[in-house]
């Protein structure tokens, strides 16, 4: 049997008993239970054979030890005439070590340190180092690489330095604390998910980069195919018919840790690659669903020291009349009000709408106008007609302030909700409403703790495409229709609710599922209504038709965001502080270039040639 890689004839670990907080792990919070010790698999990493174990674990009960520790100069301090302190780095923290000051050492050079731990002289204690109470002494250095000096300093958390820099020299950046936090509680979290699901029966089954069309509504990364000119492979939008396929050959229980590509406009929260946890169960319904992805989740929070418990629901209709949203963020109130009935027969023009809603803002009233201004223009620029709005002094229908009190009857302004000091305001549109709640009332990311929800009984349609006036698909097209809504398909379609459910996170969507449409006979009065012709089904989706005709069991499915989850967990706003590699907002790669344009040789080879640049 083989040995496992680090263990044979090497030297015993380094303060593997009663470690210390890695230096990693600055302000965050650490999993459970694992204060105090490493991973098993970290644990049989530490001793190589270059080094006895890391900087970052030595403390007091090492003293009289002698250690190789191998790292990179995070500083360099002279000590009297002879002497410098080097402070060396690796993954766990720093440790001071007492050099000859007459080695050249500069900042990040890679060297291997061999010395003797010892007890700092007394009052030399450095309590805001994990391993102040000690340093390496005597020590013989030995250089393993010189180093330019970095782009950018390694220390400190990093928004100071520009980002494009930062992924420019990302071998650089990811020295850094906070992305070695970041990434290897990304790690921690991928291998609970992984547990999490191995454990509940699902299979880990890899689909393939090139494939055909995938049916997610965004746009497809095409690759040329050199073999079969002309013709192209798409990059999977997510592994989605392969998963359905899956199914139906029996694997019962799917899952994947899968890349998805899509060719989207990129915002703060995109990526034009992201990953997912994907699944999809055999003879499933949607509360087993719900079930083992909860536990996927819980398990992956509980990774990153976060209790959750049971996860609430609420349907997507009550989500959208009581958030305005339909992936509401509950970690604060601010509930929207309906005052539909109460402004039934108004006078005043702006209240004679189909839906009035209003929010309370707590201590919104002490507002300016320049700041009342401002949430009219942005009421207008998300896409409301306007915004009023009115201050509430004091309790009862005199204890309101404002420019509309004028328009009002004493009946409305006595059915107007509020606590003193509140801003009210009112938009006749509740999506709009909802974007303000969020714009005057969402904590920042790392506040408020972990509120899970699950979506469910969202809409089967979206609207209506004006140019056709045929139904929008809210999902894709598979998704099956609510079993109490089928009778009416064809004459309500908007009224019609779908099996599909969304986990939210924070305000965040989290990810999305369904229970698919596994029967012909449903499937084709779905594509009839989204006008998707048999020739156009056979294309697109052939395979999969064909593959259902082959004895399909009824299944159902989900995938959810892991860096989204993970930037979360992270206490991060942005999801590219917990990629390795990620891309701009502009889709480029600072550090690789990409995209590059290619040789026209190359281009031949696949049968393309470019047009010349859009002017
Ligand atoms: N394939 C869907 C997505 O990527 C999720 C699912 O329905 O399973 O969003």
């Amino acid at each position: 049997m083989a040995e496992p890689a680090g263990s044979g004839g090497r030297a015993e670990p380094a303060g593997s008993g009663g470690r210390a907080e890695p230096a990693g792990s600055g302000g965050r919070a650490e999993p459970a239970g694992s204060e105090g010790r490493a991973e098993p698999a970290e644990r049989l990493g530490e001793a190589t054979a270059l080094r006895t174990g890391m900087c970052g674990t030595l403390g007091p009960s090492d003293a009289g030890r002698q250690v190789h520790l191998c790292g990179w100069v995070a500083r360099r301090r002279e000590h009297g005439e002879h002497l410098a302190f080097v402070d060396l780095r690796d993954h766990t923290g720093v440790v001071q070590c007492v050099v000859d000051g007459a080695h050249d050492l500069r900042s990040e050079y890679v060297v291997r340190v061999t010395g003797t731990v010892r007890l700092r002289p007394e009052g030399t204690v450095n309590p805001a180092l994990a391993t102040g109470e000690v340093e390496v002494g005597d020590c013989e250095v030995e250089l393993l690489s010189a180093a330019e000096p970095p782009p950018f300093s390694i220390d400190g958390r990093g928004p100071d330095t520009d980002e494009v820099i930062r992924l420019r020299h990302r071998y650089v950046d990811l020295r850094r604390e906070r992305m070695q936090h970041n990434l290897r509680l990304r790690a921690r979290v991928n291998s609970a998910i992984r547990r999490a699901m191995d454990e509940q029966g699902f299979v880990e089954v890899e689909t393939p980069m090139f494939v055909a069309s995938t049916p997610e509504g965004a746009r497809d990364f095409l690759v040329p195919s050199r073999l079969k000119p002309g013709s192209f492979y798409a990059l999977p939008q997510s592994p989605q018919l392969f998963k359905q396929m899956s199914m139906v050959g029996g694997i019962d229980r799917y899952y994947q840790i899968a890349r998805c590509m899509r060719d989207e406009d990129l915002r703060a929260d995109r990526q034009l690659e992201f990953t997912q946890l994907d699944a999809e169960l055999s003879f499933a319904s949607q509360e087993d669903v719900l079930q083992a992805i909860s536990h996927a989740v819980r398990a992956a929070a509980a990774a990153a020291g976060h209790e959750v418990g049971e996860i609430g629901r609420i349907t997507w209709h009550d989500a959208q009349e009581r958030y305005g949203s339909d992936k509401p963020d509950v970690r604060f109130g601010m509930e929207l009000v309906e005052l539909t009935p109460l402004f039934a027969s108004t006078g005043f023009n702006a209240f004679r709408a189909p839906c009035v809603k209003a929010v309370a803002v707590p201590g919104g009233a002490a507002l300016g106008r320049g700041r009342t201004d401002a949430l009219t223009d942005f009421a207008r620029r998300s896409g409301a007609k306007g915004l009023a709005w009115l201050k509430r002094t004091a309790a009862g229908p005199a204890g309101l302030e404002g420019p509309i009190l004028k328009f009002l009857s004493e009946e409305e302004r006595a059915g107007l909700p509020g606590e003193p000091d509140d801003l009210l305001l009112f938009v006749a549109d509740e999506r709009v409403l909802g974007l303000l709640r969020l714009e005057l009332g969402r904590p920042p990311v790392n506040e408020g703790g972990l509120h899970l929800l699950w979506v469910v009984d969202f809409p089967l349609f979206d609207g209506v495409d004006e140019a056709t006036g045929r139904p929008l698909p809210a999902h894709h097209p598979f998704t099956m229709p609510h079993a109490e809504d089928l009778d009416r398909l064809e004459a309500e379609p908007l009224a019609v609710r779908s099996q599909a459910y969304d986990l939210v996170l924070n305000g965040w969507e989290l990810g999305s599922g369904s229970v698919r449409i596994h029967q012909g006979g449903v499937q084709q009065r779905v594509f009839d209504l989204l006008g998707i012709s048999p020739e156009e089904a056979e294309r697109k989706f052939g395979f999969l038709l064909a593959a259902f005709r082959y004895g399909a069991p009824p299944h159902a499915g989900f995938a959810f965001g892991i860096d989204r989850l993970v930037a979360l967990l992270a206490g991060e706003e942005n999801i590219r502080e917990v990629i390795a590699y990620p891309k701009t907002q502009s889709g480029t790669d600072p550090l690789t270039g990409a995209p590059t344009p290619v040789d026209p040789d190359d281009l031949e080879l696949y049968g393309l040639r470019l047009l010349p640049p859009p002017t």
